[in-house]
């Protein structure tokens, strides 16, 4: 980081992020800028530059394919290395259901935009990692009555599991269109049996918001339900 900021100051910042961004999620009013201001109370920058780190914290989450929090629109002149740190403290922060691949997904646009001449070496022995990461206590009985309700066909796309378990039932995930670390109840109101394309293209699709409203108004579990946070 070119400008020193402390490991302190930025899970300070990235918390008041996680915070406003939780918040945003569950309809509730926060200013934002008394965030910066008790920031800068406590470490002593401008609350401008509290305000553009917080942008730079939006850029992560539009990384991750994720909403960030209004009004702070991503600034990406960040290095690969802060966008690393960064997601740890926001993981760190909140709990995430899905592995960390943001960086890595960076470094693999980057390259595809200048593929090399000859296939990459990679690595014959690859190292590894510990890891802890926080998880949200999901209750199987959501999942199985999610599943049941779908009887083997994606409720999305309504083609039927494109394969069936080794114990006979058909393949499909369950999938919470408002995800747990943004706020997203574990109910059967916010969760949807998915076939796994559909599953990936509504956390990544370049559609994945039209999506998600389309399921929403499709199943009739979800009407009644505020789509204020699709
Ligand atoms: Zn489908
Ligand atoms: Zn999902």
């Amino acid at each position: 980081m070119s400008d020193n900021w402390t490991e302190e100051e930025l899970r300070a910042s990235v918390d008041a992020y996680v915070e406003m961004h939780r918040l945003e999620a569950a309809g509730q009013p926060f200013t934002k800028k008394s965030y910066y201001e008790d920031l800068a109370n406590r470490f002593g920058r401008t609350v401008k530059s509290y305000e553009y780190r917080m942008q730079n914290i939006s850029y992560v989450y539009s990384l991750q394919g994720r909403q960030w929090v209004y009004g702070l629109k991503p600034a990406r002149n960040v290095g690969s290395n802060v966008i690393q740190h960064l997601e740890r403290l926001i993981a760190a922060s909140e709990g995430q259901q899905l592995g960390s691949n943001t960086d890595f997904d960076a470094k693999v646009e980057k390259l595809r935009k200048k593929p090399p001449a000859s296939p990459p070496k990679g690595k014959k022995k690859p190292e590894s990692v510990q890891a802890s990461v926080t998880q949200y206590v999901r209750d199987p009985a959501v999942v199985a009555w999610v599943l049941d309700q779908a009887s083997g066909h994606c409720e999305c796309c309504e083609a039927p599991a494109p394969f069936y378990r080794e114990d006979g039932s058909p393949f499909l995930e369950v999938h919470h269109v408002q995800r747990l670390a943004d706020g997203g109840e574990d109910t059967v109101n916010n969760a949807v049996a998915l076939c796994p394309n559909c599953h990936r293209e509504l956390h990544y699709g370049a559609e994945k918001r039209e999506l998600a409203n389309k399921v929403r108004a499709k199943i009739a579990r979800f009407r009644g339900t505020s789509a204020a946070n699709v």
